[in-house]
């Protein structure tokens, strides 16, 4: 299980804004985690600025409640 730790989340916050989510794909990352989760039946969703997240956890969904800015990386150039 992820646990809440200001270093770890900066290390996967930076693996994070590397990654690129392919169109077409059945699920939905946890910005937070970056773990897979369905959103057909998500356990915890967040509504920011009008863009529905997805999280797997409580805990990853009041760390993004909390500065949402720290997990939300404006794609340059597409959606
Ligand atoms: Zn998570």
């Amino acid at each position: 299980m992820w646990r809440a730790n200001s270093s770890t989340s900066k290390i996967m916050n930076s693996f994070n804004m590397q990654r690129y989510y392919p169109a077409g794909q059945e699920f939905e990352i946890d910005p937070v985690c970056e773990m897979k989760v369905d959103p057909k039946n998500p356990p915890f969703q967040v509504i920011h600025k009008g863009k529905t997240y997805y999280f797997c956890s409580e805990v990853c969904k009041h760390l993004f409640e909390r500065v949402p800015d720290k997990y939300i990386h404006i794609e340059e150039g597409k959606e």
